[in-house]
């Protein structure tokens, strides 16, 4: 678990309805993205023509930081950055550098392909973590998950970049996508053996619209751990703190550690004191929600902190999403009735819902 640091108060635990905390904010800069993978943005429904939010919407950094340093006053100390593709955002370290004076626990999530030009920059601003996607090591499948016009050398070479930058041990985000990249499991573990980074596997989500998602498409956590396990056995360790999503585990050849993010066999609902604030400052309180509470609308017409802070605290009091554990129930083999998947944005009828109806994108919300 993060400490805060010497002087930094920590708030008691802000509480949703279903006892969660307020702990970790994923703050999305930007929901454009210089990949297309197929299971977030397919380029079919991402061409040309679409619309992405103008120069004017997004929040500004001094914006960003405001926001944040509000959340830290309610209870958060954890911060990710991430998009859409985190390192598209001009100046990115600058932002670094405003919200590692919040003194929190500050990381970010990156597809690696502009990481060789930026990490010394964000290790100078005063980044400390981390995450780094990556499919695939074969050229060829990691064009079919990314659809882009990188290639695996210019990630590995950020990922090189962040070595040499000091920000290891790094995580690898490996998604899964049953008949596309079972072998990369393989590849992911030997690759990796001894670097010290953290390979963690995840299942195959159903977020947003866009993805043509279907359950056979996943490949549990169960059956990814099987794969690992044919190269080395595993033995569980304990979470590092409170709402760590990855089930973790240490190889017994010495190979170092493993992750699985099973969100859909074995969803960890119950556990999630994760908040999200997209690029244009709408707060939302679940990966699939459809609705959010808009605090740079707020922000830009005069509201104080103070009314911030109450708007914040309103929404997580009266958060009870768990979508992943409903779709379990949904799509148990026994389930005899259709499961709505509404989270609490809808009924609580707040008063700013996003546009549409639909379940927000991931490359929108920040994953
Ligand atoms: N562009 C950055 C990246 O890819 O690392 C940051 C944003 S991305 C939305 C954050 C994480 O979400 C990535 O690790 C990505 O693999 C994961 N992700 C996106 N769509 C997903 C899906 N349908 N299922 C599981 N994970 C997904
Ligand atoms: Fe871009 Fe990340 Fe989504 Fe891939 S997962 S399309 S890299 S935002
Ligand atoms: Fe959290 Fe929503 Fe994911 Fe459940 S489905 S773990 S509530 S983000």
């Amino acid at each position: 678990m993060h400490d805060p640091p010497a002087g930094r108060r920590v708030p008691p635990p802000l509480l949703d309805s279903l006892g969660r905390e307020l702990a970790d904010l994923r703050v999305s800069v930007t929901d454009r993205c210089n990949f297309r993978c197929r299971y977030c943005m397919p380029r079919e429904r991402f061409g040309s023509e679409h619309r992405f939010l103008d120069r004017s919407d997004l929040l500004s950094f001094e914006e960003i930081t405001r926001l944040a340093s509000i959340f830290v006053s309610l209870g958060v100390g954890k911060i990710r950055l991430t998009g859409g593709e985190p390192l598209l955002r001009r100046g990115l370290p600058k932002l670094v550098s405003m919200l590692a004076s919040l003194g929190t626990d500050l990381a970010l999530t990156t597809n690696g392909s502009l990481l060789s030009r930026h990490a010394d920059a964000l290790a100078a601003a005063g980044l400390r973590r981390i995450t780094v996607s990556l499919d695939a090591l074969d050229e060829e499948t990691f064009q079919q998950m990314s659809d882009s016009a990188v290639s695996v050398a210019d990630v590995l070479a950020g990922i090189t970049a962040a070595e040499r930058a000091g920000l290891s041990p790094l995580k690898l985000n490996v998604v899964v996508r049953r008949g596309l990249n079972e072998h990369a499991i393989g590849a992911m573990v030997d690759r990796f053996a001894g670097s010290g980074h953290v390979v963690r596997f995840i299942e195959y989500m159903d977020v947003g619209t866009t993805n043509g998602w279907r359950l056979d498409h996943v490949l549990t956590a169960e059956e990814i751990l099987s794969v690992v396990r044919t190269r080395t056995g595993l033995e569980p360790i304990a979470p590092d703190r409170p709402g760590e999503v990855a089930s973790r585990y240490r190889r017994i050849d010495g190979g170092g550690e493993i992750g699985v993010i099973a969100s859909v066999s074995r969803p960890f609902c119950r556990d999630c004191v994760r908040a999200r604030l997209s690029s244009d400052g709408r707060l939302h309180t679940c990966l699939f929600s459809t609705g959010g509470t808009a605090l740079g609308y707020a922000l830009r017409h005069g509201v104080p902190d103070s009314q911030i802070a109450s708007m914040i605290r309103s929404a997580w009091h009266l958060r009870d999403d768990r979508y992943s554990e409903l779709r379990s129930d949904a799509t148990r083999p026994s389930a005899a009735v259709p499961v709505t998947l509404a989270g609490s944005a809808e009924r609580a009828g707040r008063p700013t819902p996003a546009p549409g109806a639909e379940k927000v994108e991931m490359s929108y919300i920040g994953g």
